[in-house]
């Protein structure tokens, strides 16, 4: 079986595997998604001894069939190398009753440097391959990690150009600061005025603004995307949930073929969504919980079967959660209508128009793969500090979200927290955390106090940091995010 791809929103037309990458997301307006879903029969005698490059192959190969194996391994050597501070790439450590799955040991320090150290590879070899001499314009929207690690991964790629867009008062000073110092000819940092959502709003606009597409056309450029709305973020995450599964049998701490459950902290439901991919493909899990900060609208549209994004938006310590309209969702509302993509279209049309949608009753009887809950500012404080008291263990405040929705649903399974961030990103919420008292000093002064309570090793990506020069912030309303992009690219020259 060879798997194509096709839109969410329109199932006619079929794409490869490198068509769907290098367009971001489908003419129409929906997301790509695999047009048939491969299953595994997964030995894990076998593939626990397999190393992570390894396993990033074997499902790689079956999702990407049109890349040769040769440019995948190539791909797959570079991207996870030495600039992961541990040789296992995602390590599985067992704190108290919970397993954490580490994946913040990138360049970046969140998990997006999983699939975003890969995707320039996957990128350019795409171009090769469909006979593209453009340049790629990598339009991105983040809420606060996606962009540093898009950048990193993208600086200096030949034909490629980047421009981030992140939210002015959204995110962290350790993330700004990392994302004003990013070198790079070909990176563009903007700061808006608004939030996650407005700026994500505003690049799928952009991204399917056909007139804007045609002008870039005649001066031979493109656009694609690095938000997980690109199919090329999504496969290389099913990865690492098919890896930490088969770490669990090596250990003997779970039987071959037992279930898991799995805690996600979801934002734009991107990294759930691979989970929710690798339990189709055959990995065996059983719940799939989907844990959010204060913006909880995933948690009461799991519960009521209700998504209402007519509610206030907060700005949380857990930042890169702070999205109120998950684009991801829309790949599995169409898997849960049983692929119809008239009903997907129509339910994000609502979205847009009313702000709202609701699922039939029916449809929500079939949700079973899923488990949803919230944690407050003080309970995501609890956490970090109960999981250090108890075990000495430190997380940062996204994964201490999921660790408080994660003993709502304790049962006799294994648990698997995907831990999505360092601490070190975000040490003042940390800090307070541990010591119950503000931390008045700034991010630096943090960090060293938070490596003088826990003895933890302050990461390369941070103390480098320090010192660092910043590029001047520069900021735009999201109605100039359009000027904006034609000014980098100069296109009214
Ligand atoms: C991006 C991010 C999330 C949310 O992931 P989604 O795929 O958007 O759901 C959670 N934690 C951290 C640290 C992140 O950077």
């Amino acid at each position: 079986m060879t798997v194509l791809y096709k839109s969410t929103q329109e199932t006619e037309q079929l794409v490869t595997a490198s068509q769907a990458i290098l367009q971001g997301m489908a003419a129409d307006g929906g997301l790509f998604v695999p047009a048939e879903f491969p299953t595994f029969d997964f030995d894990f005698e076998e593939w626990k001894e397999l190393d992570y490059q390894e396993v990033a192959f074997r499902i790689m190969h079956v999702f990407l069939p049109d890349f040769t194996d040769q440019e995948l391994q190539e791909a797959i050597k570079n991207a996870y190398d030495e600039k992961f501070e541990t040789a296992d790439i995602a390590p599985v450590v067992k704190k108290g009753e919970q397993y954490f799955l580490e994946l913040f040991h990138g360049p970046t320090l969140a998990f997006k440097d999983l699939a975003l150290s890969l995707l320039p590879y996957l990128m350019v070899t795409a171009m090769k391959k469909n006979n593209i001499k453009r340049e790629i314009v990598i339009l991105t929207a983040t809420s606060g990690d996606t962009g540093k690690a898009a950048m990193e991964a993208f600086a200096d790629v030949p034909n490629t150009k980047i421009i981030v867009f992140y939210p002015k008062d959204g995110v962290s000073k350790i993330q700004e600061k990392q994302m004003l110092t990013q070198k790079g000819e070909n990176t563009f940092v903007v700061a808006i005025e608004g939030n996650f959502d407005d700026a994500q709003t505003k690049v799928k606009e952009l991204l399917n603004d056909q007139e804007l597409a045609k002008e870039m056309y005649a001066r031979n450029k493109q656009f694609s995307s690095a938000n997980s709305i690109n199919i090329g973020r999504l496969v290389p995450q099913i990865v690492y949930y098919v890896y930490a599964y088969s770490q669990l049998v090596k250990k003997g701490e779970i039987q071959s073929g037992e279930k898991i459950d799995v805690c996600v902290p979801t934002g734009n439901f991107g990294n759930i969504l691979a989970g929710f991919y690798a339990k189709k493909i055959g990995l065996p899990i059983d719940h799939l919980i989907c844990a959010s900060n204060q913006n909880h609208v995933l948690t009461d549209f799991f519960q009521t079967g209700n998504y209402n994004k007519k509610r206030p938006f907060y700005v949380t310590t857990s930042p890169s959660m702070d999205i109120l309209v998950s684009s991801n969702l829309e790949r599995l509302l169409f898997q849960l209508s049983d692929e119809n993509a008239d009903q997907t279209r129509e339910w994000m049309q609502q979205l847009k128009t009313k702000n709202s949608f609701s699922l039939p009753t029916k449809m929500q009887e079939k949700w079973t793969d899923f488990e949803a809950g919230f944690a407050t500012e003080e309970e995501t404080k609890g956490a970090i500090f109960q999981r250090f008291k108890e075990t000495g263990y430190v997380i940062d405040p996204h994964t201490a979200v999921a660790v408080h929705v994660a003993h709502q649903f304790v049962n006799d399974r294994a648990q698997l927290i995907v831990s999505t961030a360092s601490p070190y990103k975000f040490p003042k919420t940390v800090v307070e955390a541990l010591t119950a008292k503000k931390s008045t000093g700034n991010d630096f002064v943090a960090v060293d106090e938070l490596n003088k309570i826990t003895g933890l090793a302050i990461p390369q990506a941070v103390s480098t940091l320090k010192g660092a020069t910043e590029k001047e912030k520069i900021s735009f309303s999201v109605s100039q995010m359009k000027q904006v992009v034609r000014q980098v690219l100069e296109l009214d020259k």
